[in-house]
């Protein structure tokens, strides 16, 4: 599926110039241009305007669709789709009943390719062209993911899963070999085009002290590498947390005390956080990868997304499939909308559409690149139905303010209103009979 050099794609153009306040339906922030062109030359978007462009351009006609930038998704376990859906346990028992059997298959390096293929291939048919990734403890699934996500010219950000206890023989690594398997995929994949590399301990109960540090040097030691794993997401989890590491004042000082918080560190969850601990991912410059759909699922808790921002911790929105529900960034803001109404916070849809999008992008520090239609990013770009289906076409035309409109998408939307993704350029997705007019 390849796209002609210069290409203009018309619609109904909506993204972020700065990021809007949380619950207003007005405001300075949104950047709404109905029936436009948007301009791309190769890689990047170049401009956008209101005039058809001449014929230097191809032009791609999707008036009366939506035009988003790719959504970027900061929490996500490649070899989880398997094991989407499973029935009946929280966090700690997930990890051992559905899991960790799944992740031992990705030690094959045939199906570790597939299921990256599927993966990533999955992950563009939901309108997501960037996402923060968990493979596996074996390095052949890193391999596997970022020679996928390279063929495929996304950004991507992943590393090997870290794991020297608490897990089965199979998933297990030791402090040395971990090191050395880091060390040379660092060497093969870390700015290498679009791929980034990040330090990936799984969480503090699966890594031993030395692991930890191991984890702390390789920071230290290689600028620009990014750091994920997950912090406070189940009470039952936060007290083994405080049995293994008694010296800790929290959970996330753990991390601290291993020099592995900066900003570029993505901390999944963070539910079971108090004021020092914000006050600390404040300080580092660390984001948390809000993940609703899991929280639900696992029945982990409600995110405090007022407290965080209070405290200004950065903060993106993650799927976090398997444990989410899916992979569609719309079904996430959905669900982070419900989780906040429990927790008696308001989300507009500019905050959560944001932290999708440009929000996500800052707190990667990929704003330049990723996660708006400005002139000079990259252009990955997805076109969406307003409605499918009578309920919602109804719904949208009664909506008059665009903030209706755009709320009313986002709870009633999935990724079966996604028309075509592009990344870089390039269309990577198009839905079955999708094909624009010319
Ligand atoms: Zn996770």
């Amino acid at each position: 599926m390849n796209s002609p050099q210069r290409i203009a794609l018309r619609g109904d153009l909506l993204d972020f110039v700065d990021r809007p306040a949380r619950a207003e339906p007005e405001s300075p922030a949104v950047r709404f241009r109905p029936d436009h062109w948007l301009l791309i030359d190769g890689e990047r978007i170049v401009g956008a305007q209101a005039k058809a462009p001449d014929e230097g351009w191809t032009r791609i006609d999707h008036g009366g669709k939506l035009i988003l930038p790719g959504f970027v998704d900061t929490h996500v376990h490649s070899p989880q789709l398997d094991v989407i859906g499973s029935w009946g346990a929280e966090l700690l028992d997930w990890l051992e009943t559905y899991t960790f059997p799944s992740e031992q298959r990705f030690s094959d390096p045939g199906q570790a390719q597939r299921g990256s293929n599927a993966f990533l291939d999955a992950l563009l048919a939901h309108g997501t062209t960037s996402a923060v990734v968990f493979p596996t403890v074996h390095k052949v699934s890193v391999d596997a993911l970022f020679e996928a996500a390279q063929a495929r010219g996304m950004r991507v950000i992943t590393g090997k899963v870290l794991m020297d206890r608490h897990a089965p023989e199979a998933l297990r690594d030791d402090v040395d070999g971990a090191e050395a398997d880091c060390e040379a995929l660092i060497a093969r994949w870390h700015g290498r085009g679009r791929l980034a590399y990040a330090v990936t301990p799984r969480f503090a109960p699966t890594s031993s002290d030395a692991q930890l540090a191991m984890a702390g040097g390789l920071l230290a030691r290689h600028r620009g590498l990014y750091m994920q794993t997950h912090v406070a997401e189940n009470r039952a989890e936060v007290q083994w947390v405080a049995e293994l590491f008694p010296q800790a004042r929290s959970y996330l000082d753990v991390y601290e005390r291993f020099g592995l918080l900066d900003e570029r560190a993505v901390l999944a969850h963070g539910i079971w956080l108090d004021d020092a601990d914000r006050a600390l991912l404040h300080e580092r410059g660390a984001q948390i990868a809000h993940s609703p759909t899991s929280n639900l699922f696992l029945g982990s808790g409600l995110f405090g997304w007022a407290e965080a921002e209070q405290a200004e911790v950065a903060i993106s929105l993650a799927s976090d499939v398997g444990g989410g529900t899916s992979l569609s960034m719309i079904r996430t803001m959905a669900a982070a909308y419900q989780v906040q109404a429990l927790a008696g916070t308001k989300l507009s849809a500019w905050a959560l559409l944001h932290t999708a999008t440009r929000g996500g992008a800052q707190a990667l520090g990929l704003k330049h690149e990723i996660g708006s239609l400005e002139a000079g990013a990259s252009a990955d770009v997805c076109v969406w139905d307003w409605a499918v289906g009578p309920l919602a076409q109804r719904r949208q035309q009664i909506a008059s303010r665009l903030h209706e409109k755009v709320f009313a998408w986002l709870t009633l939307a999935d990724e079966r209103y996604l028309v075509e993704t592009y990344v870089v350029g390039q269309v990577r997705y198009r839905r079955a009979g999708g094909e624009p007019g010319r």
